[in-house]
Order: structure tokens, then C-alpha cells, then sequence
């Protein structure tokens, strides 16, 4: 069996063109574009290369967007003061602190002092018990942007059995709330995790969200299973490649995402649709 692929790039571009018509709507309504900040601390090269993606695609699609780049050895008050001035910025919707920050800032403190109706990061302790309470709210862009491509897909996911590799905050965990909204049975595992590969077996759906090069493999994977790659790596040569072993997995699974064109452009896709979301929601609260 050939898996098919999920293509996140074409569904990605797909909910960008419908965000940048709703855009267009808002101004041709008389209302502001959705406007988004991003705050990227240091030089660190991935880092660099994602904001510098979140901003271009933010202009192509008619948002505001404002940079804010500062040095590796920024002071976090200074950090701190420049999130209180974006969160009484009226133009601002949404702010976004690029991750990793240097170990000098705590992460929790910067992500706990934005705005929560600007956390369209979805990071915030209120964004998470959000998502945990089955309340609207921001979600977590990378766990909700695998939400939008299985649905797009139309994969239906009520009582499967969804197993994720990893417990990040800000992929494993929000992507078990998700997948437990959704009404699968969902099974989380870790480093500590005991015979993870007979854990694997048993899914019917599996996140791989672990940072470790093709570590998920061909004979872990359930024939028919739906197999979604988190994993960003780069490999010696510079090319990327997931945490799933790609090509032997395709062979067993029955959906599959790539890595690169899978779950990274639905992460782009779903902080703009926050962004957006913000907006609106800033909108109604002050009719
Ligand atoms: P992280 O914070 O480092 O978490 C990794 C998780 O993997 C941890 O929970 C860890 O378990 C678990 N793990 C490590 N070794 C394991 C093992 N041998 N067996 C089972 N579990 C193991 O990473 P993250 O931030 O969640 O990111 C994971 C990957 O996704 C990275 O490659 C990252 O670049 C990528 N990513 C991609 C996107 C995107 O848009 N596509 C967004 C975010 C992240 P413990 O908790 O026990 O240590």
C-alpha cells in the first residue's frame, strides 16, 4: 500500500487565499487590516528563517506586519516592556514571541505576559486551559494546524486511536487536548515511555513530535494507519527530514505528511488565521 499524501503546502496556500479574501472584505467594510507583530530575540538561524517566512506571508496576504529584532543579550524587562506596549497597541492583534528564547529570559514569564486575546501563539496558560475546557479561544498553531489538515482531508477521527509521540507544551500536549476533543482515544508517550514501538502498533493515528531524525519505523507502524511528522531536522548534507522514516512508512501507512510541505505550512497558516480571529474578536468587543 502507498500511502496518500497530506499535502500541507497546497493547504496551507488554500487557507491563506481564503484569509487574504476576508482581508480584502474587512477594508472594503471600512475596518483595519489584522495586524501582527513578531519578536524574534538573537540570530539563531531557524529562527530567523521561520519569522522571516511569518512576515512575508503576513504582506502577501494584506496583513500589518511589524518586526522587532533584538539583540541575543537583551535585558527580559526590556523584552517585557516592549509585550506591554504591543498589548495596548490598538493596531497590534496579535504578538508572537519566536521560540527558543536564550536561557538569560524565562520563556514562561515573556508567553504569561502577553495579552491572552493576543496570544495568537496559543501558548498562554489561559490559550492552553482554553483548549482544555472546550472553550473558543487562540489554539496552539502547530497541534490546530494538523487539526485543519486532517479535516481538509476529511479524515474522520472519532473513536480512533491517537498516539503521540512527545509532550511538549507546545506540541505533544495541546496536540492530546486536540485529538481528545476530536474524540479519539488518545495515548501519550515520552522518553520514559516503556516499549514505545508496541505502544506505536497499537495506533490508529500517530503524531511524531519527538526532534529525532527518521526515529519512527516502518515495522512501529499499524497498516492503514494515518502518520503525521512534527519533526523538523536538519541532517549533515543541510536537508530537512522528520522523525518519521518516510519512505518504508509510506508503504504501510494510508495517509502520510511530508517533511518539509507537511505540518510546517499549516503552522504558518494557523497564526494567521488566529491573527484574524484576534482581530475579529477585538472588533466585536468594542461595538
Ligand atoms: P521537545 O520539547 O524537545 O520535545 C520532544 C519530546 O520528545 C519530549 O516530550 C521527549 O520526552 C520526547 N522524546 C525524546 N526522546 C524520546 C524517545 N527516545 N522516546 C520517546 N519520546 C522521546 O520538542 P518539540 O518542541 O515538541 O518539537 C518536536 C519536533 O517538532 C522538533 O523536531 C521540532 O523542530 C518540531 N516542530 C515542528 C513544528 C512545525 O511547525 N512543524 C513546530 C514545533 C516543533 P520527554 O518529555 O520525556 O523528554
Amino acid at each position: 500500500m502507498a500511502a496518500r499524501i497530506l499535502d500541507g503546502k497546497a493547504c496551507s496556500l488554500e487557507v491563506q487565499g481564503e484569509l487574504a479574501r476576508a482581508v480584502a472584505e474587512r477594508r472594503s467594510a471600512g475596518l483595519r487590516a489584522p495586524g501582527l507583530a513578531v519578536i524574534l530575540v538573537g540570530d539563531n538561524p531557524a529562527s530567523s528563517i521561520y519569522v522571516r517566512k511569518k512576515r512575508q506571508t503576513c504582506e502577501r496576504i494584506g496583513y500589518l506586519s511589524s518586526g522587532y529584532d533584538l539583540p541575543v543579550d537583551v535585558p527580559q524587562q526590556e523584552l517585557l516592556a516592549l509585550i506591554d506596549m504591543l498589548n495596548a497597541d490598538p493596531t497590534v492583534d496579535g504578538i508572537l514571541v519566536q521560540l527558543p528564547l536564550p536561557d538569560h529570559i524565562d520563556a514562561q514569564a515573556v508567553i504569561n505576559a502577553i495579552d491572552p486575546d493576543k496570544d495568537v501563539d496559543g501558548f498562554h496558560p489561559i490559550s492552553m486551559g482554553r483548549l482544555a475546557l472546550k472553550l473558543p479561544g487562540l489554539r496552539p498553531c502547530t497541534p490546530h494546524g494538523v487539526m485543519t489538515l486532517l479535516r481538509r482531508a476529511k479524515i474522520s477521527l472519532s473513536g480512533l486511536h491517537a498516539v503521540i509521540i512527545g509532550q511538549s507544551n507546545i506540541v505533544g500536549r495541546p496536540m492530546a487536548l486536540e485529538l481528545l476533543n476530536a474524540r479519539c482515544t488518545v495515548s501519550i508517550c515520552h522518553s520514559r515511555t516503556r516499549d514505545l514501538p508496541a505502544m506505536v502498533r497499537q495506533a490508529d493515528l500517530v503524531v511524531a513530535a519527538v526532534g529525532k531524525p527518521r526515529f519512527v519505523h516502518a515495522d512501529w507502524i499499524k497498516p492503514g494507519a494515518i502518520v503525521i511528522d512534527v519533526g523538523i531536522n536538519r541532517l549533515d548534507d543541510g536537508k530537512l527530514c522528520g522523525d518519521v522514516d518516510f519512505a518504508p512508512v509510506s508503504e504501510r501507512a494510508s495517509w502520510i505528511t511530508p517533511v518539509p510541505g507537511g505540518v510546517g505550512p499549516m503552522t504558518v497558516a494557523t497564526l494567521l488565521e488566529n491573527t484574524l480571529q484576534a482581530a475579529e474578536q477585538r472588533d466585536s468587543a468594542s461595538r
